[in-house]
Protein backbone atom coordinates (compact mmCIF):
# COMPACT_ATOMS: atom_id res chain seq x y z
CA UNK A 1 0.00 0.00 0.00
CA UNK A 2 1.45 2.98 -0.88
CA UNK A 3 0.76 6.60 1.69
CA UNK A 4 -1.95 8.20 0.15
CA UNK A 5 -1.65 11.43 1.59
CA UNK A 6 1.40 12.57 2.73
CA UNK A 7 1.93 16.63 3.28
CA UNK A 8 5.39 17.94 3.08
CA UNK A 9 5.94 21.72 4.13
CA UNK A 10 8.00 23.07 0.91
CA UNK A 11 9.09 26.56 3.19
CA UNK A 12 10.86 24.47 5.88
CA UNK A 13 11.24 21.45 3.68
CA UNK A 14 10.11 19.44 6.94
CA UNK A 15 8.01 16.64 6.70
CA UNK A 16 4.83 16.94 8.45
CA UNK A 17 4.77 13.91 10.36
CA UNK A 18 1.96 11.44 9.95
CA UNK A 19 2.38 8.23 11.75
CA UNK A 20 -0.20 6.51 10.45
CA UNK A 21 0.10 6.93 7.14
CA UNK A 22 4.07 6.23 7.64
CA UNK A 23 2.69 3.07 9.62
CA UNK A 24 1.04 1.62 6.30
CA UNK A 25 3.75 1.95 4.17
CA UNK A 26 6.29 -0.12 6.14
CA UNK A 27 4.10 -2.94 7.37
CA UNK A 28 2.39 -3.43 3.80
CA UNK A 29 4.79 -3.31 1.46
CA UNK A 30 8.50 -4.46 1.50
CA UNK A 31 10.51 -1.21 1.21
CA UNK A 32 12.38 -2.98 -1.74
CA UNK A 33 9.09 -2.43 -3.64
CA UNK A 34 10.26 0.15 -5.66
CA UNK A 35 7.56 -0.30 -8.77
CA UNK A 36 3.81 0.00 -7.54
CA UNK A 37 1.82 -2.89 -7.62
CA UNK A 38 -0.52 -1.64 -10.56
CA UNK A 39 2.56 -0.68 -12.68
CA UNK A 40 3.78 -4.18 -11.73
CA UNK A 41 0.90 -6.09 -12.71
CA UNK A 42 0.45 -4.08 -16.01
CA UNK A 43 4.16 -4.88 -17.13
CA UNK A 44 3.01 -8.71 -16.27
CA UNK A 45 -0.35 -8.15 -18.41
CA UNK A 46 2.04 -6.45 -21.69
CA UNK A 47 4.90 -9.64 -21.33
CA UNK A 48 1.97 -11.98 -21.65
CA UNK A 49 0.23 -10.25 -24.33
CA UNK A 50 3.91 -10.09 -26.26
CA UNK A 51 4.08 -13.60 -25.71
CA UNK A 52 1.07 -14.76 -27.24
CA UNK A 53 1.53 -12.32 -30.29
CA UNK A 54 4.48 -13.58 -31.05
CA UNK A 55 2.85 -17.32 -31.28
CA UNK A 56 0.03 -16.19 -32.81
CA UNK A 57 2.03 -14.23 -35.95
CA UNK A 58 5.11 -16.78 -35.65
CA UNK A 59 7.77 -14.92 -35.12
CA UNK A 60 10.27 -14.87 -32.24
CA UNK A 61 11.21 -10.75 -31.79
CA UNK A 62 8.54 -8.15 -30.48
CA UNK A 63 10.71 -5.40 -31.29
CA UNK A 64 13.94 -5.85 -33.43
CA UNK A 65 15.83 -2.78 -34.12
CA UNK A 66 13.23 -0.62 -33.95
CA UNK A 67 15.28 2.45 -34.67
CA UNK A 68 16.25 1.15 -38.51
CA UNK A 69 13.34 -1.08 -38.90
CA UNK A 70 9.98 0.44 -36.65
CA UNK A 71 7.76 -2.24 -38.91
CA UNK A 72 9.37 -5.38 -38.15
CA UNK A 73 7.24 -7.65 -36.68
CA UNK A 74 4.06 -5.20 -36.62
CA UNK A 75 3.22 -6.28 -40.53
CA UNK A 76 0.43 -9.14 -40.38
CA UNK A 77 -1.00 -10.86 -43.33
CA UNK A 78 -4.15 -11.00 -43.82
CA UNK A 79 -4.02 -14.60 -45.29
CA UNK A 80 -2.30 -16.50 -42.64
CA UNK A 81 -2.12 -14.48 -39.68
CA UNK A 82 2.27 -14.48 -39.68
CA UNK A 83 4.26 -11.81 -40.05
CA UNK A 84 5.17 -9.91 -43.25
CA UNK A 85 9.81 -9.39 -43.57
CA UNK A 86 11.03 -6.83 -45.28
CA UNK A 87 13.31 -7.45 -48.11
CA UNK A 88 14.92 -4.73 -50.49
CA UNK A 89 13.90 -4.58 -54.05
CA UNK A 90 15.88 -2.89 -57.01
CA UNK A 91 13.21 -2.18 -59.57
CA UNK A 92 14.17 -1.82 -63.31
CA UNK A 93 15.02 2.09 -62.63
CA UNK A 94 17.36 1.29 -60.20
CA UNK A 95 15.81 2.88 -57.38
CA UNK A 96 15.99 0.83 -53.91
CA UNK A 97 12.18 0.20 -52.71
CA UNK A 98 11.74 -1.79 -49.56
CA UNK A 99 9.15 -3.96 -49.64
CA UNK A 100 7.19 -5.99 -47.07
CA UNK A 101 5.66 -10.08 -48.31
CA UNK A 102 4.34 -12.28 -45.78
CA UNK A 103 7.14 -14.79 -44.55
CA UNK A 104 5.11 -17.73 -45.40
CA UNK A 105 5.90 -17.01 -48.96
CA UNK A 106 8.66 -18.66 -50.02
CA UNK A 107 9.04 -20.59 -46.52
CA UNK A 108 10.18 -24.23 -48.64
CA UNK A 109 12.47 -22.78 -51.61
CA UNK A 110 10.93 -22.77 -54.41
CA UNK A 111 7.61 -23.64 -53.01
CA UNK A 112 5.04 -20.80 -53.33
CA UNK A 113 3.35 -20.87 -50.06
CA UNK A 114 1.08 -17.91 -48.76
CA UNK A 115 0.19 -16.00 -51.86
CA UNK A 116 -0.73 -12.80 -50.28
CA UNK A 117 0.46 -9.90 -52.22
CA UNK A 118 3.63 -7.45 -50.73
CA UNK A 119 2.82 -3.91 -49.86
CA UNK A 120 5.54 -1.00 -50.17
CA UNK A 121 7.24 0.45 -47.22
CA UNK A 122 6.19 4.13 -48.24
CA UNK A 123 2.38 2.56 -48.29
CA UNK A 124 2.46 1.21 -44.48
CA UNK A 125 3.86 4.78 -43.24
CA UNK A 126 0.86 6.76 -45.16
CA UNK A 127 -0.92 4.11 -43.84
CA UNK A 128 -0.13 4.56 -40.08
CA UNK A 129 -0.35 8.36 -40.33
CA UNK A 130 -3.48 8.22 -42.27
CA UNK A 131 -5.15 5.70 -39.60
CA UNK A 132 -4.32 7.99 -36.27
CA UNK A 133 -4.89 11.20 -37.98
CA UNK A 134 -8.23 9.51 -38.44
CA UNK A 135 -8.45 8.56 -34.66
CA UNK A 136 -7.77 12.12 -33.43
CA UNK A 137 -10.21 13.56 -35.93
CA UNK A 138 -12.74 11.05 -34.35
CA UNK A 139 -11.42 10.94 -30.79
CA UNK A 140 -15.01 12.22 -29.44
CA UNK A 141 -16.49 8.66 -30.61
CA UNK A 142 -13.70 6.75 -28.78
CA UNK A 143 -14.00 8.68 -25.53
CA UNK A 144 -16.85 6.76 -24.25
CA UNK A 145 -14.93 3.04 -24.39
CA UNK A 146 -11.20 4.80 -23.39
CA UNK A 147 -13.54 6.10 -20.37
CA UNK A 148 -14.61 2.40 -19.81
CA UNK A 149 -11.48 0.73 -20.04
CA UNK A 150 -9.92 3.21 -17.48
CA UNK A 151 -12.58 1.82 -15.25
CA UNK A 152 -12.67 -1.31 -15.99
CA UNK A 153 -11.08 -4.67 -14.48
CA UNK A 154 -7.92 -5.22 -16.94
CA UNK A 155 -5.30 -2.65 -16.38
CA UNK A 156 -3.34 -3.05 -19.38
CA UNK A 157 -6.48 -1.80 -21.23
CA UNK A 158 -6.83 0.78 -18.68
CA UNK A 159 -3.28 2.27 -19.09
CA UNK A 160 -3.55 2.01 -22.66
CA UNK A 161 -6.92 4.35 -22.87
CA UNK A 162 -5.42 6.90 -20.57
CA UNK A 163 -2.71 6.90 -22.83
CA UNK A 164 -4.75 7.73 -26.03
CA UNK A 165 -6.44 10.27 -24.21
CA UNK A 166 -3.30 12.09 -23.48
CA UNK A 167 -2.01 11.87 -26.84
CA UNK A 168 -5.50 12.60 -28.65
CA UNK A 169 -6.54 15.75 -26.53
CA UNK A 170 -5.41 18.92 -28.56
CA UNK A 171 -3.29 16.90 -30.94
CA UNK A 172 -2.57 18.30 -34.64
CA UNK A 173 -2.65 15.83 -37.23
CA UNK A 174 0.91 14.06 -37.88
CA UNK A 175 2.22 15.32 -40.97
CA UNK A 176 5.71 13.38 -41.26
CA UNK A 177 6.30 10.05 -39.62
CA UNK A 178 7.19 9.94 -36.38
CA UNK A 179 8.61 6.33 -35.14
CA UNK A 180 8.77 6.56 -31.36
CA UNK A 181 4.95 7.57 -31.33
CA UNK A 182 4.45 5.23 -33.70
CA UNK A 183 6.17 2.18 -31.83
CA UNK A 184 3.72 3.24 -28.69
CA UNK A 185 0.42 3.88 -29.95
CA UNK A 186 0.51 0.52 -33.22
CA UNK A 187 0.17 -2.76 -32.37
CA UNK A 188 0.37 -3.78 -36.22
CA UNK A 189 -1.01 -3.35 -39.40
CA UNK A 190 -3.28 -5.98 -40.81
CA UNK A 191 -2.44 -6.53 -45.35
CA UNK A 192 -5.33 -7.87 -46.92
CA UNK A 193 -4.73 -9.17 -50.93
CA UNK A 194 -7.34 -6.86 -52.23
CA UNK A 195 -4.90 -3.68 -51.31
CA UNK A 196 -6.84 -3.34 -47.63
CA UNK A 197 -4.48 -2.60 -44.90
CA UNK A 198 -6.24 -2.37 -41.43
CA UNK A 199 -4.04 -0.37 -38.78
CA UNK A 200 -4.73 -1.57 -35.04
CA UNK A 201 -3.66 0.04 -32.00
CA UNK A 202 -2.55 -0.47 -29.16
CA UNK A 203 -5.67 0.46 -27.36
CA UNK A 204 -7.61 -1.38 -29.72
CA UNK A 205 -9.26 0.80 -31.71
CA UNK A 206 -9.16 -0.52 -35.89
CA UNK A 207 -9.29 2.16 -38.61
CA UNK A 208 -9.66 0.74 -42.41
CA UNK A 209 -7.00 2.30 -45.31
CA UNK A 210 -7.41 1.13 -49.17
CA UNK A 211 -4.61 1.42 -50.64
CA UNK A 212 -5.41 3.27 -53.95
CA UNK A 213 -2.22 3.82 -55.91
CA UNK A 214 -1.87 0.20 -56.44
ZN1 LIG B 1 0.57 -15.01 -45.42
Amino acid sequence: MLQKSYTVDFLSKKRVQNQGEIQMFYVEDDHEAIIQPRIWECVQLEAQRRKEYLEEHGTNSYSHRPETNPFASRIVCGCCNKVFARKGWRSSTGVDRKVWQCSERYKVKGVLGCGNRHVEEETLRKAYLLAWNALIENKDSFLERWQEQIQGENLLEGYRAGRFIEYTEGAEPLTEMDTNFMLKTLDYIKVFGDGKLVVVFLDGTEIECKNEEE
